[in-house]
C-alpha cells in the first residue's frame, strides 16, 4: 500500500531539481500532485515524468511572489483533486553571491521575495484549505544556510526566515491538524548548483572534500525526507528544520 494514496499535494519550484524530485516521489507514493512553477517548460516535463510512471499530476503556472497566482494554485488543487493534504513550498533562487556590502537592495528584495515571501504566501492559502479538510502537512525548503551563516547574505537571511516562519506556523496551526516542518538541504546536485559550478569549476573538489560522505546529495535524497515529513510516519514531528546535509553540520 502506498503511503500517500488519496492525498493531494502541491509542490512549488517543481519544474526542476529538488521540487521535481519531490513531486515525483509524492506521486510515486500515490498522491495527486499540483506541479507549480514559473517555468512552464520545466513544469510540463515534470508532469510528463510523473504520468509516464503511472502517477497523477497537473501543471499550474505560478510566480510564488504573486498572491493571486498562489491563491489560484491552491484553488487548482481543491477544484481538480478535491482538497489539499500536503504542500512543499520549495521554489527558491540563490541570488547574487557577492559580500553583503556589495549586494543591491533590488537583489535583496528579489531573493527575500521568492525564498521567504513566497513561502509565507503559500502557507497563507494552503493552511485554510487543509483546515477545511482533514488537516495536512507542510514542508518548507530552507537550507543549511537557514541554520548557519554560510552563503550570500540575502540567501542566508531568507532561509533563516523560512525556519522562523515554519516554527510560528507550526505553533499557530498544530491544534487545527496542520503540521509544519522545514527541510534543510546541504549541497545538492541540481541545476541551481550546476550553474554555479560551471562558473567556478575549481569549487567542485573543495565542496566534495568538505563533505563527510565524500559527495554532494542527489535531489531524490532530499525528496525522501520531504515525503517522510509529509507522511503519517512523522505524525508527531512539528515545527522542526530537518538538516539533510550528509553530516556537514557535524563538523
Ligand atoms: P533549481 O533552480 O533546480 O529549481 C528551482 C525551481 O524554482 C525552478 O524550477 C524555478 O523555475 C523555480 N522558481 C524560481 N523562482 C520562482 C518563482 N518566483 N515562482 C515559482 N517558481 C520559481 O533549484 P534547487 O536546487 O532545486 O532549489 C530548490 C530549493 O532548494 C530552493 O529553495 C533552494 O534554495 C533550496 N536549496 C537548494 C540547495 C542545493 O544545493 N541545490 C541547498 C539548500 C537549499
Amino acid at each position: 500500500m502506498s503511503r500517500l494514496t488519496n492525498d493531494v499535494a502541491v509542490v512549488t519550484g517543481a519544474g526542476s531539481g529538488i521540487g521535481r524530485a519531490s513531486a515525483e516521489r509524492l506521486a510515486n507514493e500515490g498522491a495527486s500532485v499540483v506541479v507549480a512553477d514559473i517555468d512552464v517548460e520545466g513544469g510540463a516535463e515534470t508532469v510528463e515524468a510523473i504520468e509516464s510512471e503511472g502517477g497523477t499530476a497537473t501543471f499550474v503556472e505560478v510566480d510564488v511572489t504573486d498572491e493571486d497566482d498562489v491563491r489560484k494554485m491552491v484553488d487548482a488543487a481543491v477544484e481538480t483533486y478535491g482538497g489539499l493534504d500536503i504542500a512543499h513550498n520549495n521554489a527558491g533562487i540563490e541570488g547574487d553571491g557577492a559580500p553583503l556590502v556589495e549586494q543591491s537592495a533590488e537583489g535583496w528584495e528579489e531573493v527575500l521575495g521568492i525564498n521567504l515571501t513566497g513561502v509565507f504566501l503559500g502557507m497563507k492559502y494552503e493552511i485554510p484549505a487543509m483546515v477545511e479538510g482533514d488537516g495536512g502537512a507542510i514542508v518548507n525548503t530552507s537550507s543549511i544556510a537557514g541554520l548557519s551563516g554560510d552563503g550570500p547574505a540575502p540567501y542566508v537571511a531568507s532561509k533563516h526566515g523560512v525556519v522562523g516562519l515554519t516554527r510560528q506556523a507550526a505553533v499557530e496551526y498544530g491544534d487545527e491538524g496542520v503540521r509544519v516542518n522545514a527541510v534543510c538541504p546541504g549541497v545538492v546536485r541540481t541545476p541551481m548548483v550546476e550553474r554555479s559550478l560551471e562558473e567556478h569549476p575549481e569549487a567542485v573538489d573543495q565542496i566534495t572534500e568538505e563533505q563527510p560522505l565524500g559527495r554532494m546529495a542527489q535531489p531524490e535524497e532530499i525528496a525522501d525526507a520531504v515525503v517522510w515529513l509529509a507522511s503519517s510516519e512523522a505524525s508527531f514531528v512539528n515545527g522542526h528544520p530537518l538538516p539533510v546535509e550528509g553530516g556537514l553540520l557535524a563538523r
